[in-house]
């Protein structure tokens, strides 16, 4: 596993912040570490297992033959009966035939993914590492199992993952997202599982699907869909029925913004369209605003209209550390973080971090 250590205004930072570095370094700092966690029910059962036990009434030889059109249509009827492949087989079937020409993501690569790489170089697998148990995310996912996938959509030049950036290494030193992750994983203590901690998931949704679709019958953790909106709306309804809680980064809120820092064209059309299609699909939404020094009027006053338009949970990340591509070379001013702080309560935005809000998560 790969750590950085910052010390930002007299604190220590940790990255990724998993338990079993945070924990020795607290004992050693003659400090006890408190993990805040507020826990989903424990008859909780998550989507992706019920979605194992929808069937959708076409066999498998069936749905071999039918073409993508007629596999969305089967999907998008959310007609069950008690024969058939299951709503999560089906859903594989339609990501496997995505591959093919693969626009997934906004940047719509049009590439067969059995026989090229787009622009984010993955092919059809996908190879991990396991973190640990996150104890920094928001208290109602912590702690969180953190699998982090070699290989992102984008390039963000404050990626505090960035040594995960490179496919090539994760061939060499990560895992296959395959079967094989439910007996590697410790995931018993932690409250969620989290698809990307280190990037996108987008790029491996086929993987994601087939590995969910092998876990074990019995493992009832939500599923964290970590992810940063850069997605297109085939994605949403295939990851509808099986995300129990969307985690999703927005850091720029115009497309001169995104293209300089991320490579990212029409930012804002992509993330207005991914917004809207979040409202309309299950699961729980928190949005990370990730506050990048400098850009709270020209991003920001747009990422809270955005919000402002839809009933999401907001968790605004302020603690930006340059360690990547090193642009900025600041970090977020006290005054930058007041600014955005009053503009998520000038427009009504519910702020997942105030006790009031994370209390009611689970329970509504
Ligand atoms: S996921 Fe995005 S970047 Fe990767 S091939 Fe598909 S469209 Fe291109
Ligand atoms: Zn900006």
């Amino acid at each position: 596993m790969k750590q950085k250590v910052f010390v930002d205004r007299g604190k220590i930072k940790i990255y990724p912040p998993i338990l079993e570095v945070v924990e020795p370094l607290m004992r050693q700092l003659g400090q006890k570490i408190h993990i805040e966690s507020i826990r989903h029910p424990s008859f909780f059962v998550p989507l992706f297992q019920k979605a194992r036990k929808l069937f959708v009434g076409v066999k498998i030889d069936e749905a071999k033959k039918m073409t993508l059109d007629q596999l969305w249509q089967v999907h998008d009827s959310k007609s069950f009966r008690d024969y058939g492949i299951s709503l999560l087989d089906l859903k594989i079937e339609i990501c496997k035939r995505l591959y093919d020409n693969c626009e997934l993501c906004g940047h719509l690569c049009k590439v067969n993914r059995y026989q090229g790489k787009g622009k984010c170089g993955l092919g059809t697998e996908s190879f991990y590492e396991y973190w640990g148990e996150l104890v920094g995310e928001e208290a109602v996912i912590n702690p969180a199992a953190g699998l982090a996938l070699w290989g992102c959509n984008i390039n963000c030049c404050s990626c505090h993952a960035s040594m995960y950036l490179s496919v090539e290494n994760g061939n060499k030193e990560g895992k296959i997202l395959g079967p094989d992750l439910w007996k590697e994983i410790d995931y018993r203590n932690c409250q969620t599982i989290e698809f990307n901690a280190a990037g996108d998931p987008t790029p491996h949704l086929l993987s994601i699907l087939n590995v969910l679709n092998q876990a074990p019958g019995s493992m009832n953790h939500p599923i964290v869909w970590s992810g940063n909106s850069y997605e297109t709306k085939d994605v949403w309804k295939l990851s509808d029925g099986i995300t129990d809680v969307y985690l999703i980064d927005l850091k720029f809120g115009n497309d001169d913004c995104a293209e300089k820092l991320a490579g990212c064209k029409n930012h804002n059309s992509v993330a207005e369209q991914a917004l809207d299609s979040l409202s309309r699909i299950s699961g729980k939404k928190i949005i990370r605003w990730l506050l990048l020094p400098g850009h709270v009027y020209c991003c920001g006053q747009e990422i809270v209209k955005m919000l402002s338009h839809h009933d999401f949970y907001v968790s605004l990340l302020d603690d930006f550390q340059d360690d990547h591509k090193m642009v900025f070379k600041r970090k977020n001013t006290e005054d930058e973080i007041s600014r955005a702080k009053d503009l998520i309560k000038r427009y009504g935005l519910k702020d997942i971090n105030l006790p009031e809000n994370a209390r009611c998560f689970w329970i509504k």
